[in-house]
């Protein structure tokens, strides 16, 4: 087993040699590797000013190792963010491993990947992701205490998907409230990029409230099934962005808001899930505010993951969960009165909020 911590002095040296990734003080990166089970991981702090860095683990198979550290690079800042705002006493981490859900995990690499997250003593807590499961949660507890979102009967909270997804529609109604004068969904056009765990979830709140959705995602067996279920329409165009929508709710991978579609964006509101929906913070945030376009931002709207799995650490009730991932809609709603006001993007207003309650959380430490 071989763990390299990299710091951040050798992330400033060597990110010019290969581009630019995301990096941005972050307090420790771990890379993982393990040649018995296979498993490649990388595990980004960003910051545990706030507590421990408590964020997924995400299994992708991505095109080259410098991918995958920019997405963990990317993925635990937005954690510290998405953990300030919701008033969560955490910090920001995440974990990538590289490979293919599907085929390349095993119950010994998600054991091994727990033993690496075991050697951080308790500073990154993780929980699941994109192509992971509850059962690989359960698998890494074998391992460690440092783990959420496992099953219920083994003492957890289970899949946070569903919370997400809830808090997610209530941020995307705030959105439409702000933009339309009304908070009702019903026979708004809005297109789901993604119906994976949270997507499908998000589906399903959309259609019982008389939404007019329609559905994309690359795996077609997952359309003709949620489309069946819930009696929704199958986008199968090649252009999603280019098509009028009042709402489009990105829930599938990040940086789909990019230099590519941008300008061929043609919905109202932007509201989803996937983290990072921003590829350029500054410069998107500010051409959406420009073309007039509400955005909800991601780290703020899918906040009802985290508000579940932290649960399992504070041990309070599904009421609880569920009043403060409603309250999800009162927060966005005064991001954009107060981005508006401002003259802020809305991205730039949530994480002035953030920044600010880690700074100064920061302060009361060093006193
Ligand atoms: P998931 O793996 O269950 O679903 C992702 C879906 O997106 C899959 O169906 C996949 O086929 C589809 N997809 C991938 N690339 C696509 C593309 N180019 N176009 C269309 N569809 C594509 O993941 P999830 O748990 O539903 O999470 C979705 C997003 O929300 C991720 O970005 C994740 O980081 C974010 N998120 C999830 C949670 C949570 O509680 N699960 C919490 C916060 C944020």
């Amino acid at each position: 087993m071989i763990s390299d911590v990299i710091n951040s002095k050798d992330i400033q040296k060597i990110a010019p040699v290969f581009g630019q990734p995301s990096f941005d003080n972050h307090e420790q990166v771990v890379f993982c590797n393990d040649k018995d089970t296979g498993l490649k991981a990388i595990i980004g702090i960003h910051s545990t000013v706030l507590g421990p860095a408590l964020g997924g683990t995400r299994m992708w198979q991505y095109n080259s190792e410098w991918e995958a550290l920019n997405d963990v690079l990317r993925l635990s800042r937005g954690m510290s963010f998405k953990a300030a705002i919701t008033g969560l006493n955490l910090g920001g981490g995440k974990a990538v491993i590289i490979g293919d859900a599907k085929t390349q995990k095993t119950p010994e690499l998600m054991k091994r990947f727990g033993e690496f997250v075991h050697s951080l003593s308790g500073n990154y807590i993780t929980a699941e992701d994109v192509g992971m499961e509850t059962a690989d949660m359960d698998l890494v507890r074998e391992v460690t205490p440092y783990v959420t979102g496992i099953s219920e009967s083994k003492g957890g909270a289970g899949n946070p998907s569903p919370i997400t997804a809830y808090g997610v529609f209530m941020g995307m109604k705030a959105a439409a409230k702000y933009k339309f004068g009304s908070e009702v969904l019903e026979d708004k056009v809005v297109y789901v990029q993604g119906i994976g765990h949270v997507g499908e979830s998000l589906v399903e709140h959309l259609v019982d409230e008389g939404a007019n959705v329609f559905i994309a995602d690359i795996n077609e067996e997952r359309l003709d099934e949620v489309s069946k279920k819930y009696g929704v329409n199958i986008y199968n165009g090649d252009d999603i962005y280019s098509e009028e929508m009042d709402i489009y709710s990105p829930c599938a991978l990040g940086a789909t808001v990019n230099d590519e579609t941008i300008f061929k964006i043609n919905a109202k509101v932007i509201a989803g899930a996937a983290n990072n929906q921003l590829e350029n913070e500054q410069k998107h945030g500010k051409i959406l505010q420009e073309r007039n376009i509400a955005y909800a931002p991601d780290f703020l709207i899918n906040a009802g993951g985290i508000i579940n799995v932290y649960a399992e650490l504070e041990n309070y009730d599904r009421k609880e969960i569920m009043r403060k991932t409603e309250n999800i809609y009162n927060t966005t709603l005064e991001i954009f009165k107060k981005a508006n006001q401002s003259n802020l993007t809305t991205h730039h207003a949530a994480l002035a909020i953030a920044e600010q309650r880690i700074a100064t959380r920061k302060l009361e430490n060093s006193k």
